[in-house]
Formats: structure tokens, sequence, C-alpha cells
């Protein structure tokens, strides 16, 4: 379809279009990472010495060998006598061998004074140090006293070296204690420690500077002004650096402003060892953060456009030794690039080994489009099935937050294909090391009122994944077999009845809560304040100038205000959002006067409501995993009085 012609946009400016040709020399990813390598030529920044209190999470730098035996000395394992063996040999049940104790008592850090002659003992306490002439040692449990605790008999003969620990039997002096690279936990300080050693090489930590920018970013804890966003991939890349062994160096964000820009990349660049940059890699009026890290140092910029999709606008650049990165502005596509091309080089500088990244096989349930030319990844969430693992799609696209944090890994198309096929297997690196199988699967319609009951289920030890496919990707996946239960709320419109018709055989539908629906509105204004509902439609569509927002197709709240419009397309119609919040938001911010969604959300916007009829949320179950323990719990809670009460809170009712 093509745009009338006061509608195509302005043709770009000459320098603008010059910029722009900067991405038509888009590298292969394995290209980029080879340029930006080879210019970089990554080592570990140099080494420190840091006290074993600080050394935790830190990467020794060197390999460290024992200087002394552990234990230091032979000592006794147990509490008894240290013995001469030889003294011992006849001992028996029948034929005790009766030994004179020494008049000195070995404890623990006492050295001993006197030698154990042939017959006798000298009684020891754990950890005491064998006396000369002694060999072994043997239990309390195993000897009776006599004479007033001077003499002892034995009834059983300790073989030589019983219960003795001998001297650096533990770690031997000289011994390789830990090799350089290893990342240095509890256990790895409780050996240096126990040797005596006091503190360790280790490699300092590259400090990276940390910048976000974009005239729309806001700090996190700061009131958002209109069209502005929270700075998420600040925060996100900062912890990601830690995660791979740096120390982040924040420098806030910085709005698209040259000079401003300049300053902070400067600043950051002197005082660290390199800098992370997010934001302004796009082309538009803010792509200037490539055109001042090319004026960094030498030899600059090595790869501007990497052939990854999401991260296209990934930039790398070299300036005078230092990495310079700038990642695309969009959180998932900013992590994952992140991730792919800057954490391993970055976790040669700071010493540590390469990440190992688990894979497993994964089916592929819909068909995935993808774009030709471009090695496209597709992070997924996996959900397990009798014969291997499902991998959904996160299908929020890379302006996503939750499309990386949910997800448990992610897929790749090659360049050379244009889509994944419906049922293909594909190989899924894992975000972490281990899939985390969730007890209960839920997938379908999202609700906040099943925030609440997810949570009662965690209290009672069962863990669940939702994920929010929408009510006819619930009920596809429950008829595959990939959840639990499928959360929907789909109106029949031919009969006016939720959900009912939709089941497919083997699955039944147990009852949810009930959602007042109806027109939302900003408060005050006339064509809707204090009216009926069909009377507030009627003044809506009378005035060309009020704008409604729809819904999706096949909402089920899109076929009420289908029936409420009774045929008519009035401005703001193909306005088609998939939530209610989305309808909400959109008034509440003034881009449209009306449109319908739940009760719950008019309040937390502030709208005002006028109840059309309740929405059945409702949830097809596998009539055969009824019985499933998570399953069982669930129903449970759905009918327990707290969780009717906690709906209630919502502005819910419980069916
Ligand atoms: P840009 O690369 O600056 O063109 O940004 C592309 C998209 O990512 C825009 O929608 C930005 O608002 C968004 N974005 C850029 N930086 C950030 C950030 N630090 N946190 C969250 N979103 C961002
Ligand atoms: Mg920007």
């Amino acid at each position: 379809m093509d745009h009338p012609p006061a509608q195509r946009p302005a043709p770009p400016p000459a320098g603008e279009a010059i910029r722009q040709e900067q991405f038509l020399t888009v590298l292969p990813r394995d290209e980029a990472l080879r340029r930006f390598v080879a210019a970089l030529d990554p080592k570990p920044v140099q080494p420190e010495r840091v006290p074993l209190d600080r050394a935790i999470g830190r990467v020794l730098a060197d390999d460290i060998a024992s200087p002394s035996d552990v234990p230091p000395f032979d000592r006794s394992g147990v509490d008894g006598f240290a013995v001469r063996s030889a003294d011992c040999g006849e001992a028996g049940e029948a034929n005790p061998v009766r030994l004179r104790l020494n008049p000195e008592v070995i404890a623990c850090g006492t050295a001993p004074a006197l030698p154990v002659m042939p017959g006798t003992a000298t009684p020891i306490a754990t950890g005491g140090p064998i006396p000369r002439g002694a060999d072994a040692v043997v239990m309390i449990e195993h000897t009776e006293p006599l004479e007033e605790g001077t003499t002892i008999h034995l009834r059983r003969a300790p073989a030589p070296g019983a219960f003795v620990a001998f001297a650096g039997s533990d770690i031997a002096r000289g011994e390789a204690l830990l090799r350089r690279g290893t990342v240095i936990g509890s256990r790895e300080i409780g050996m240096l420690a126990a040797c005596g050693i006091a503190d360790v090489p280790v490699y300092r930590r590259p400090r990276i500077g940390v910048l976000s920018t974009g005239d729309e970013l806001v700090a996190p804890g700061a009131p958002l002004r209109p069209a502005a966003i929270y700075d998420a991939n600040g925060p996100i890349v900062a912890a990601a650096l830690a995660e791979n062994g740096a120390e982040p160096v924040s420098y806030g964000a910085i709005p698209d402003d040259e000079a401003a820009l300049d300053a902070a990349l400067r600043r950051a660049f002197s005082e660290c060892d390199g800098v992370v940059l997010s934001g302004g890699t796009s082309k538009g009026a803010g792509d200037l953060t490539h055109r001042l890290v090319a004026r960094l140092g030498t030899p600059g910029i090595v790869a501007h456009g990497v052939a990854l999709k999401p991260g296209k606008p990934l930039c790398l650049a070299v300036c005078d030794g230092k990495p310079v990165v700038v990642l695309p502005g969009f959180p998932t596509s900013a992590m994952f690039t992140f991730h792919d091309i800057v954490a391993p080089v970055l976790r040669i500088l700071a010493g540590l080994p390469a990440r190992t990244e688990a894979q497993v096989q994964a089916k592929v349930p819909v068909r995935i489009a993808s774009e030709l030319g471009r090695t496209e990844f597709v992070m997924v969430s996996l959900v397990e099935r009798e014969g291997g693992f499902v991998a959904y799609p996160t299908a929020k696209g890379s302006g996503s937050i939750t499309a990386f944090a949910q997800a448990d890994g992610f897929l790749g198309i090659d360049a050379l294909a244009d889509h994944l096929p419906a049922g293909a297997t594909a190989t899924v690196t894992l975000l972490t090391p281990h899939v985390k199988a969730p007890d209960l699967v839920i997938l379908g319609s999202h609700c906040i009122g099943l925030d609440a009951l997810v949570g009662r289920l965690a209290e009672r030890g069962f863990s669940a994944r939702l994920m929010a496919v929408g009510s006819l990707g619930g009920l596809a996946a429950a008829r595959r077999g990939e959840c639990d239960l499928a959360p929907i709320h789909l109106m029949d419109p031919a009969t006016g009845v939720y959900n009912e018709s939709y089941l497919a055989p083997g699955l039944e539908l147990v009852p949810g809560w009930r959602r007042m629906q109806g027109i939302v509105f900003r408060p005050g204004d006339p064509r809707f304040a204090s009216r009926g509902a069909e009377e507030a439609v009627a003044a809506a569509l009378a005035d060309p100038a009020c704008l409604m927002v729809n819904r999706n197709q096949g909402a089920g709240t899109r076929i009420l205000i289908d029936r409420l419009l009774g045929g008519a397309r009035p401005e703001g119609y193909w306005n088609q959002p998939k939530s209610h919040n989305a309808v909400a938001a959109a008034i509440a911010q003034g881009r449209a006067d009306w449109g319908v969604a739940i009760a719950a959300v008019a309040e937390p916007y502030g709208l005002g409501f006028l109840p059309l009829g309740e929405e059945h949320y409702d949830f097809a179950l596998a009539s055969e995993r009824r019985t499933k323990p998570a399953v069982a719990a669930f129903l449970d809670i759905l009918r327990e009085p707290e969780t009717r009460a906690a709906l209630q809170a919502f502005g819910f009712r419980a069916a």
C-alpha cells in the first residue's frame, strides 16, 4: 500500500545520508569480533595483591604453591592415647594390654614434653601433636582406665599410623595449591588461610565506564516526564560488567547533546580501562555517539554495523589500546550484543576463563520469521514436554526488557534462512547453566489476579512459569500438551457465551474469575461522565473529534466493542493495542478519549468507568493433568477464601 505523498517522510539531509551509509558496511558477526580482538589484543590488566578478606570473587593472577605443610606436624585425629603400636600387638578382647600413662596431657596447641617410652601412653586431644616415640593413637572409647588414672587397659591393637594425620598429608609444602585464572571462592580462601597465606595476587578488575545516551532517559527513582523512559541499559550494563569480572563506573544518562556527550565520554575514557555506551546508534538525530567515539583515539571504530539481529547497530572501537563499545539502545539488543561480543573480550581483560555455555535441543512449536542476510537470535522460554523441551519465542521484540530477563536462552536462525518452520528442532543456548523446570506451566492470557495465585502457590513450594501468549496461543499450547493450564477469556460471538465452545477434546474448563469490563475515559469528560454506557457511546459517535482506542482482533473485549459500535468505525478504530493496560495508558495520556477495559486498570490510571458486563477469565485444563500435584494445589488455592478475597481486592469476582 502506498502512502499519499504528504505522508512520505522528508528526504534525509545530505549529512545524514552519508552517516547512514556506514551501516552499509555491515560485517558478519565473526568478522566484527575478529577485527575487535585484533585491534585490542586483549590481555588481563596488571595484577595487584589483595588481602584474603577482599579476595572473594577475584581471579588469581598467579599459580599459588603452598609455603607450608598442612597440618604442620603429625597430629591426632581423635581424643585418646598416643601409643607405640609395637607395644599393643597382642591386645585382644581376652588379652588386654596394660600401658602406664605418662604424666602429661597433650591438649590442642600444646607441644609434648615427654617421649612415649615402651609400655607407656600419653593422653592426647584431637588436634594435639603426636609425641616423640608414638606412632598411633587409640580412641578413648577403646580403653579402660585402671588404678586411678595412672594406667589403661587396651583390648584392641592399633595399626601403625592409626588416627594420625601426618604432616603435609592435607597440603604438602611446595604443592601447587591453586592455579592462575581460578575464581576465588570461600573454599579457595580456606585453603589459602590454612597454609598461612594472607594476601594473593589477583588481576585488577578492569574499570569500565558506563554511559547511557538519549534525551528521553531518566534515572530510576526520579519522576518520569511525558515521553521519557527510565534508563534501563545503564544499570543492566553495569551489572553485566560486574558479572563478567569488571568494575563498572557509572557516568549516568547523558542527553543527545554533542558537547555534553563528548565531555562525559572523554572523562570516562580517561578515568577507565574501557567504556561501554548504549543508545544513539540507530539512524536519526541521535546518531552522534559513533562520531564522538571515532575521534577518541586510534585506530578508532573497527566495526559499525554487525549482521546480528537483534544488535545490528553495534559499534566496536579500540581507542589508544582501550575498548570502546556502543551498544544498541534497545535493552534486549544491548544485552544480547553485550553477552555475545563484548563479554568474551572483557573476560580476557579480567583474566576470567571463557564462559561455558550449556545447550539443549528443543522443538519450536510455532513458525518464526527471520530476516534474510542476518544471523537472527531469538530469545526463548523453555517448557518440558514428554520427549524433550519446547522452546517458545518470547514474542516481545528487541524493545523489551522482559524478553531478555525472562528467557531461558536463545536460538539462532541462519543468515541464509528467512524463517524457522513450526515443529523444527533447534539448539538453544542457555542463559543460565541449568534449565529450571517449573512445577506448573501456565500459557495463555495474563491477568494480575493470576500473579496472586502464583504467589500463594510458591508459598507451598511449587514454582510456576507464566507465559503471556494470549488466549488462543494458550489453547493451542494446551492441545499440544505444552502447558498445564491455559487462562482464556474468549467470547463466542454467536452465543455471547465465554470459553466453553473453544475447548478441544481432552480439555476441560476450570472456572476462574469475572472481570468487569466497561467504558474508560478521563474523569470529567462530559461525553461520558454521569451517563450510561449506551448513551455515552452514542455521544462519542456523535462527536467527530472524539477518538477511541480499540482492541486487537481475537480479544473478547474486541467482540464486545464491535457489538457496541454496531458497525460504526469511528476515529481511532484501527488503533488496536493488545492489552487493557495499553488502552488505559492511551486514554490517561490523551492519545485517545475512550475505550473498553477492565475495572481493575481504570483505577490505577485514574480513569472513569461505565460498567458494561463481566468477562469470564477461566482456565482450560488438560483433564489428565488434574491430579498432578502442582495442578491440584493450584485448583485448591483457586477455591480458598483468602484467594477469593485477594481477587476481590483487584476488583475481580471469583466464579
Ligand atoms: P537509539 O539507539 O538511541 O536510537 O535507541 C533505540 C531505542 O532504545 C529507543 O527506543 C530508545 O529510547 C531506547 N533506549 C536507548 N537507550 C536506552 C536506555 N538506556 N534504557 C532503555 N531504553 C533505551
Ligand atoms: Mg537515542
